[in-house]
């Protein structure tokens, strides 16, 4: 039986985590979930799967909420010490970290630091805090088993391999909406059209991510702290198709690679019952004959400069990451709202690291202050330029 906290529990990686426990009820068992202010669907959630902790970030809604269970024996949470509490119960045994952006880090933290195993799909933490949170993992003895599809396909591609004979990782991207757009022609492009991901249905900051290509940025970063490589070694390929998840090349030129269809209850299930294997009722099977070809093609870092940005901050190292994270965080929500266009997210991501002192080995006060300060900055940027 798994014991399981969900951080994240009403996005998308949450429901999905959700759909896997429904139809694995005998071997999952929900000990507490994590929302922000979507109280509606945590009390549907609440209701079917009976956890005895939630906590509600946003302070009034966890009221409300307290009010609209008082049928229920369920203690609900808020703030940073409500997501806390959840991470660290005693009743769980994993946790699955699906918070979007930094916020994550401390709870990842303080969930390894309570020996919990992690399932871990919020990318934005191991980009910014992956020297804290691997050496953590060795000394707690916990598992942190990747959730995001590119990482568990390379993790299932060197299954049983020894590391040295790895010559590269080939990450794959689909290449997004606007695979095969050029700059000019992305000025002008509205959240709307850049919310319709071409395969995956992800909630909105990971969306635009795809779209910038900046999410393939902060995967490289992930498979750099994952799988202890260096950056050198991890190459970006554009499979528009998303049917390999990404592959591994060994020393003698063979190639390893996980498919499946563009699912991602088939990742979250595996980092779940690893080194099991499940039976996987839901979603349909890949049918090769239906999909006719797997195509490949060099990502375009002239039009998507922001993958470049990325890779430099993830050769950087030190407090880049988190000048490259948080910069992209805060001007991808203003994107949300309307307030600046589509390619002025890399631009200012690139203002922010230019203007950036660099820290080596950053701790974790540090990260969170460089996040402020980068938010500061681009404040004022967008600010002045009104
Ligand atoms: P969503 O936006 O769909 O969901 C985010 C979840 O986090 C929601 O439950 C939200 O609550 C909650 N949340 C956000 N901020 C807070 C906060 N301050 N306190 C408590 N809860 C909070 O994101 P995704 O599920 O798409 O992505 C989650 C992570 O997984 C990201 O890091 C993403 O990069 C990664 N990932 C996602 C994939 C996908 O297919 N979606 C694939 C690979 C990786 P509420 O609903 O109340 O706002
Ligand atoms: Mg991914």
């Amino acid at each position: 039986m798994k014991n399981i906290a969900i951080l994240g529990s009403t996005g998308s990686i949450g429901v999905q985590t959700l759909e896997i426990a429904r139809e694995h009820a005998n071997d999952i068992k929900i000990r507490a979930l994590v929302a922000h202010s979507n109280i509606g669907l945590l009390e549907k959630q609440i209701r079917e799967f009976m956890p005895a902790l939630v906590c509600v970030y946003d302070e009034d809604k966890a009221k409300l909420l307290r009010d609209n269970i008082k049928d229920l024996p369920v203690r609900v949470e808020t703030g940073m010490d409500g997501i806390i509490a959840c991470a660290t119960d005693d009743s769980t045994d994993t946790v699955v970290a699906a918070l979007v952006g930094m916020i994550g880090i401390l709870p990842t933290i303080e969930a390894i630091k309570a020996g919990k195993n992690i399932a871990l799909a919020n990318k934005e933490t191991l980009v910014t805090a992956g020297h804290i949170i691997m050496p953590l993992c060795k000394e707690r003895n916990v598992a942190l088993l990747p959730v995001d599809s590119e990482h568990s396909a390379i993790f299932q591609s060197l299954n049983g391999e020894s590391k040295k004979n790895v010559h590269k990782i080939l990450l794959t991207a689909s290449g997004g909406p606007f695979r095969g757009f050029k700059k000019s022609s992305l000025e002008a492009v509205r959240a709307e059209d850049a919310l319709k991901h071409p395969n995956w249905r992800m909630g909105p900051k990971i969306t635009i991510d795809s779209a910038t290509m900046i999410n393939k940025a902060l995967e490289v970063m992930e498979a750099v702290w994952l799988f202890n490589l260096p950056i050198e070694q991890i190459e970006v390929l554009v499979h528009p198709q998303s049917i390999i998840h990404s592959m591994v090349e060994y020393v003698d030129g063979s190639v390893i690679a996980q498919l499946g269809l563009p699912d991602m209850r088939l990742p979250i299930q595996y980092a779940l019952f690893y080194p099991d294997r499940k039976n996987m009722k839901l979603g349909e099977r890949v049918d090769f004959i239906r999909i006719g070809q797997l195509t490949f093609e060099e990502p375009d870092m002239d039009t998507f400069y922001g993958l470049g940005l990325g890779i430099k901050a993830g050769k950087l190292g030190g407090s880049m990451p988190t000048v490259f994270n948080a910069a992209n965080e805060l001007a991808v929500a203003k994107y949300l709202q309307g307030k600046i266009g589509f390619m002025d997210i890399p631009r200012l991501i690139e203002d922010a690291m230019d203007n950036h002192r660099l820290i080596e080995n950053p701790s974790l006060n540090e990260i969170l202050k460089t996040e402020q300060t980068t938010y500061d900055f681009i404040e004022e940027i967008i600010k002045s330029s009104k």
